[in-house]
């Protein structure tokens, strides 16, 4: 049997892949089974964040493995201290507490939320209010937490005591907060698997203040929006707004399993001994990576995923057969006449690897991808985009 069909016959069946075997690569070109080559526009879902076998970040990685893989959280390890002093000094956070992805990272920012609303207002303040079209994971509480019903259907029930609400709209969490139910409300900045939709500024101001009068934590969910994907560190700071806690995971690592749920000042010390663990979390290699990650998103090099994203939405704003192109970054969602499906399995054939999101194409390249790949990953989309499903 091929790997393919072994794949069919023992891997569960919760994923539909692309006909590609990625075997090895390098920066962001990944190389199949046969030797054929593709231009990377995915970056593994936007978790290789300076590509595939970058130089910089492997050192970072095999330097630590041959000091010590793991140690578990009852001792120190250095790599989880300084990757939490970073983040705290890279954003003004106060601590950090480590799991291994987004989901996980979502779950701590719910448990300090509720446990600082019942702290200092009781049982009844456990209400976490997110958005229509919102993702949020896939364990039974961030499922609950993911505006989308048809994600639940099969898993009921879930975790109780979450409302989604419209963005744009405050009505439901200004209401739910007058029956002092409210404890926060969890947002994605930019929308990612609903579609690449980017919050309008002036809601996220509007709910900001309104957390902020309330004493209702504003929960960011930077998993897929952070770490300089959408041209600042993390999105949020394109609003101008500041979350009681942020949440991150996808390309924080560069490639291993990492999930970050970082404190703010109101909530600091909302958890003590045994409030929280994860066996994994904070592991030494997974943190040397992502100081390897964090420490290289200075200004300069945000400013290079700025260029770069103005060269694409330039290049394919308009073009024939591309009707919108949205989205903020290096995080890039593209409605298309044909369907989305089609443009990724012709651009594969092409030699280029792109993800979807709904009915958009979405592209989250590595954020150091060679200009010159990125030009000639564009044409090839602009190609596949242009020639239409009929002639
Ligand atoms: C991917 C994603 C998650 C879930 O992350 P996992 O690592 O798959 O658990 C949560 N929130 C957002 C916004 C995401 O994009």
């Amino acid at each position: 049997m091929d790997l393919k069909e072994l794949d069919g016959k023992y891997i569960a069946g919760t994923y539909k892949r692309f006909p590609v075997v990625a075997v090895s690569g390098k920066g962001s070109v990944i190389t199949d089974e046969n030797g054929k080559e593709y231009i990377d526009m995915g970056s593994g879902i936007g978790v290789a964040a300076f590509g595939i076998a970058d130089d910089v970040w492997r050192k970072a990685v095999t330097d630590q493995i041959g000091l010590i893989q793991h140690a578990s959280n009852l001792y120190y390890t250095e790599p989880c201290v300084k990757l939490a002093q970073m983040l705290c000094e890279k954003t003004g956070m106060k601590k950090v507490f480590f799991s291994n992805s987004g989901a996980e990272a979502n779950e701590c920012a719910i448990k300090a939320a509720r446990k600082y609303a019942s702290d200092k207002y009781g049982k009844d303040r456990c209400v976490i209010a997110t958005l229509n079209n919102s993702f949020h994971g896939r364990t039974l509480t961030t499922l609950a937490a993911t505006g989308q019903e048809h994600y639940h259907e099969l898993f009921t029930p879930l975790t109780g005591g979450f409302v989604s609400f419209d963005a744009g709209n405050l009505t439901v969490p200004k209401e739910l907060c007058s029956e002092g139910k409210l404890a926060a409300v969890m947002i994605e900045c930019i929308q990612g698997e609903g579609g690449v939709i980017p919050l309008e500024h002036g809601f996220v101001k509007g709910l900001a203040a309104f957390c902020e009068e309330n004493d209702v934590l504003l929960i960011v969910d930077e998993v897929q929006t952070g770490n300089g994907r959408s041209g600042k560190l993390y999105a949020y700071m394109n609003y101008g707004v500041t979350p009681d806690i942020v949440s991150t995971a996808k390309g924080l690592g560069g490639g291993l399993p990492i999930g970050a749920t970082m404190l703010g000042q109101k909530c600091e010390n909302v958890f003590s001994y045994g409030d929280h663990g994860s066996t994994f979390g904070g592991n030494p290699v997974s943190c040397a990576a992502a100081l390897s990650v964090l420490s290289r998103l200075d200004d300069g090099f945000l400013a290079g995923v700025c260029r770069k994203s103005a060269y694409v939405f330039g290049k394919l704003s308009g073009a024939p057969g591309v009707e919108d192109v949205v989205g903020m970054g290096l995080m890039i969602g593209i409605k298309t006449k044909k369907a989305a499906a089609a443009v990724v399995s012709e651009c594969i054939e092409k030699g280029v690897l792109c993800l979807t999101a709904k009915d958009k194409v979405r592209l989250l390249p590595a954020l150091n991808i060679d200009v010159d790949l990125l030009k000639q990953a564009v044409r090839i989309i602009k190609e596949v985009c242009a020639d239409g499903p009929d002639d």
